[in-house]
């Protein structure tokens, strides 16, 4: 058996340095919010893969319904040989999205797939090709995913040219000084100097943004950009990919501003562990897409849609939705506190379990501390924590616990992430 060293070293050979991992501690196993490396030491989860752990690592429930799906069959191909648990989940979700009925499903296997196929549907729904996405957004690591991402390092230096006719409008983040009136005066800008309205097919949105640092936009905004895209005939879209399935309190976090899209884009936490991705949206909209254009060979896998049928299950058993609620509140007042004592913890804030707080320079909130965020990175991991950066300015910690997590795992996460906090 190898140890954490030897697997790196072994990496460092084989594969790409462009796959970066934010620790090199190689894993063995892992349940609910706890992980367990190669060389038997114990971690706990505050990151559960990037969001895609709402339901925790290997929920038995989830794992039940993948072993009885692999008893089944594996691989069919929904292009060749359909099967019914597509239909089912398509049903399913149809019912949960926030879009008045009636509404329409595809199903694929990543986020960024599912960000290309809504970008698809609208430009064939509208017979339009322009898009408005926003800065410090991101949207997936596809070549069009990129185009549409705001945020440039390092997802795009070096890999242009990119798709082109995508235009980026500043995100109203009122922490970064930008006020919705702003954001909104310069979409109107785009529309007078760089695109006409009538010539946008979609505007794209993260309701809270992801990896630009867990910013939310208002709801005023969320409901003037509505009325935008009403006006003008344009398809809004929401990526939940990151926020979506109870991760902030609500089902998806476009439900808080009341706001309907026209296409939501969802991944990561929709299959507990297992890649699926989907896109849901309007009928009128998704009927328009001519057969056999949209798909891919292992879009909608079997295996992935049990896990999501299990999902979907225990978001209600579990009443995850209160759960992110009550974590939420747990994270803020004990980051609050922290906060009082370190004058590294500059904002601290959320949206339900989306939780971040951002490290500046000696308690000024106008100078991030990019280095300071890596340190601690790597101290929590030190100290069996997994913690996880983001933001534009490279210096958020965000907070992305499976919702199953005890009280317990988070206070005892909460406690490493104290002393860590004291190391660096
Ligand atoms: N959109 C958002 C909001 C995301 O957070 C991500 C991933 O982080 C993506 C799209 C891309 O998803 P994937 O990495 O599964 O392609």
């Amino acid at each position: 058996s190898h140890s954490n060293h030897q697997w790196q070293s072994r990496r460092e050979a084989a594969v790409t340095p462009g796959v970066a991992s934010a620790l090199n501690c190689y894993l063995a196993k892992a349940r609910n919010a706890e992980l367990w490396d190669v060389e038997g030491r114990r971690h706990i989860d505050f990151a559960s893969g990037i969001a895609v752990l709402n339901t925790g690592h290997n929920h038995p429930k989830v794992i039940a319904a993948v072993q009885a799906q692999l008893e089944q069959f594996t691989h069919p191909c929904f292009q060749v040989t359909p099967y019914g648990s597509y239909v089912e989940l398509a049903e399913k979700l149809n019912a949960l999205v926030p879009i008045q009925a009636p509404t329409q499903t595809l199903l694929m296997s990543t986020g960024a797939e599912a960000v290309e196929n809504a970008i698809k549907v609208a430009r064939i729904a509208t017979g339009r090709s322009a898009i408005i996405a926003f800065r410090g957004g991101f949207h997936g690591r596809t070549l069009l995913g990129m185009a549409l991402t705001g945020k440039v390092q390092p997802y795009k230096k070096g890999y242009g040219p990119f798709p082109g006719g995508i235009f980026h409008a500043p995100y109203p983040a009122s922490y970064l000084g930008i006020s919705d009136n702003q954001a909104l005066g310069a979409l109107q800008g785009i529309f007078a100097a760089d695109v006409a309205p009538d010539d946008v097919a979609a505007i794209i949105i993260e309701p809270v943004q992801g990896e630009g640092g867990f910013y939310a936009a208002s709801s005023d905004f969320l409901r003037q950009l509505r009325k935008l895209c009403d006006e003008h005939g344009i398809v809004l879209i929401a990526d939940e990919i990151q926020s979506g399935f109870c991760r902030t309190g609500k089902t998806f976090a476009i439900e808080h501003s009341g706001v309907e899209p026209d296409i939501m884009t969802m991944a990561k936490s929709l299959a507990g562990g297992f890649p699926l991705s989907a896109i849901v949206g309007r009928r009128e909209l998704m009927q328009k897409a001519l057969p056999g254009g949209l798909g891919g060979t292992y879009a909608g896998s079997p295996i992935g849609i049990a896990a999501a049928l299990a999902v979907l299950e225990i978001i209600e058993e579990e009443q995850l939705n209160q759960r992110a609620e009550q974590q939420g509140e747990l994270l803020q007042a004990a980051l609050h506190a922290m906060a009082s004592e370190f004058d590294c913890i500059g904002d601290v804030r959320g949206c339900g379990a989306m939780v971040a707080m951002e490290l500046v320079e000696a308690g000024d909130r106008q100078r991030p501390d990019k280095l300071l965020t890596q340190a601690l990175v790597q101290e929590a991991g030190r100290q069996g924590l997994v913690l996880l950066s983001c933001g534009v300015r490279g210096n958020v910690i965000r907070f992305l616990i499976p919702l199953t997590a005890s009280k317990e795992i988070i206070e005892e996460g909460l406690n490493v992430l104290y002393s860590s906090l004291r190391m660096v």
